[in-house]
């Protein structure tokens, strides 16, 4: 991934400048800290790349999450519409919150439909969870509109879609509240990071202090603080936030890099006859970290991974994933836990075990997804991309439509 790729003397700087005062932790030691506030830094700069009026970093894309719904008002027997294509951290979020997760299906946007929410909105929906999968953007002007007609907010997930936008707009500001993660496999990582953005200046404070065990941030003596709420510790360190900050300042060179291999990727496999991509709904807004492929069915996707398997090339076949398609959370399905869940009380709206996804499961097994590297040289894209076209154009010769 970009952020792992670019890993160099920016975000030594910005982790040396936090060691050399040591003070690891993101409130308070105005005097010892020397001017250094990495925490603070983070926000201003994921603030001022998505033009959010406020942002918040925490500990993970996956607490990011938590603090979004705790904000929002999500808690006991809530229902919230999730998508079955995601990373399961989605999920575990809404069950931790006390909330019921609802599923509807996605298309071949990666992403939940509009249609599908439609289908599963009910009086009882407290919230749709939108995940932009995959770094681009879902349906928004359709979802906006069935959040709209029955009155439901819209809080994104758009924890793998920094830098992506819809007309123009950054994926995360679509909504009540939008976050993103900052783990070693997103666009940019400070190692373990999330940040949350919103424009309501109250939901914003809301989640500062939840995050913080309820404290006000208001003077110079946190343990005279006032504590308006409960809450609980998801705070980023210093350390972390300094490597996420350097990471953030990158994010121009990335997109700009990331979408001019793209072009010249989809350009190429273009050629291939019948092969088909994932529906874009804003192609140019795409951050382009992942290149995806639509198979005309499972075998030949199957053929295409062993295919490229064996020139070396690893991709990603979601529909196998053990943590990122419904069809192996068995453990969701038997509300496996280690402690008696509101979920197990109340029981899920739907019954999990015996549903099936088929709009889902038809795009899910077509699919392959690889991940756009921001450092390839123009003959390294060049050779990836001869051995990707001679393995799908040897397997699509043996399709049989
Ligand atoms: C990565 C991810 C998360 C969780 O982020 P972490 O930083 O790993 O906790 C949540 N939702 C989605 C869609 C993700 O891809």
């Amino acid at each position: 991934m970009p952020g792992t790729e670019l890993f160099g003397e920016e975000e030594r700087k910005e982790i040396m400048d936090v060691l050399d005062t040591g003070v690891l932790f993101r409130f308070n030691h105005d005097a010892a800290r020397k001017g250094h506030w990495k925490a603070r830094d983070l926000e201003q700069e994921v603030a001022r790349f998505t033009g959010a009026k406020h942002a918040l970093a925490v500990s993970s894309g996956s607490t990011a999450v938590s603090t979004m719904l705790a904000a929002c008002g999500v808690g006991y027997g809530d229902e919230v519409i999730v998508p079955p294509f995601t990373y399961i951290a989605t999920v575990e979020a809404v069950l931790l919150a006390g909330a019921l997760p609802v599923f509807a299906e996605i298309d071949d946007t990666l992403c939940m439909s509009a249609e599908a929410i439609r289908k599963v909105i009910s009086p009882k929906t407290k919230a749709v969870l939108l995940v932009h999968m995959c770094g681009a953007a879902a349906d928004l002007a359709g979802i906006l509109a069935v959040c709209e007609e029955h009155d439901v907010q819209l809080i994104e997930d758009s924890a793998q879609a920094l830098g992506a936008t819809y007309k123009g707009k950054p994926l995360g500001r679509w909504g009540r509240m939008g976050s993103y993660s900052y783990d070693f496999f997103k666009i940019t990582t400070a190692g373990e990071g999330g940040v949350v953005i919103t424009d309501d200046q109250q939901l914003w404070d809301t989640a500062q202090q939840f995050a913080d065990h309820g404290h006000d941030h208001i003077g110079d003596n946190r343990g005279m603080e006032q504590h308006p709420i409960l809450g609980t510790n998801f705070r980023i360190s210093e350390l972390h936030a300094a490597v996420g900050v350097a990471q953030t300042r990158k994010l121009p060179h990335m997109l700009e890099r990331q979408r001019a291999h793209k072009a010249v990727i989809q350009e190429r496999l273009s050629q291939i006859e019948g092969l088909a991509f994932r529906r874009q709904c804003d192609d140019a807004g795409d951050s382009a970290t992942f290149f995806h492929l639509l198979l005309p069915n499972e075998a030949a996707a199957r053929a295409v991974v062993k295919g490229l398997g064996e020139q070396g090339i690893g991709v990603a076949y979601w529909y196998d994933n053990m943590f990122h398609y419904i069809k192996q959370w068995d453990h969701l399905k038997q509300l496996s836990a280690p402690y008696r869940m509101v979920a197990h009380e109340l029981g899920l709206p739907q019954d999990l075990r015996t549903m099936t996804f088929p709009q889902s499961d038809a795009v899910m097994s077509r699919l392959i997804s690889f991940n756009i590297r921001v450092t390839w040289t123009e003959a390294e894209l060049d050779a990836f991309l001869t051995k990707m076209e001679g393995v799908v154009r040897k397997v699509m010769e043996g399709v049989t439509v």
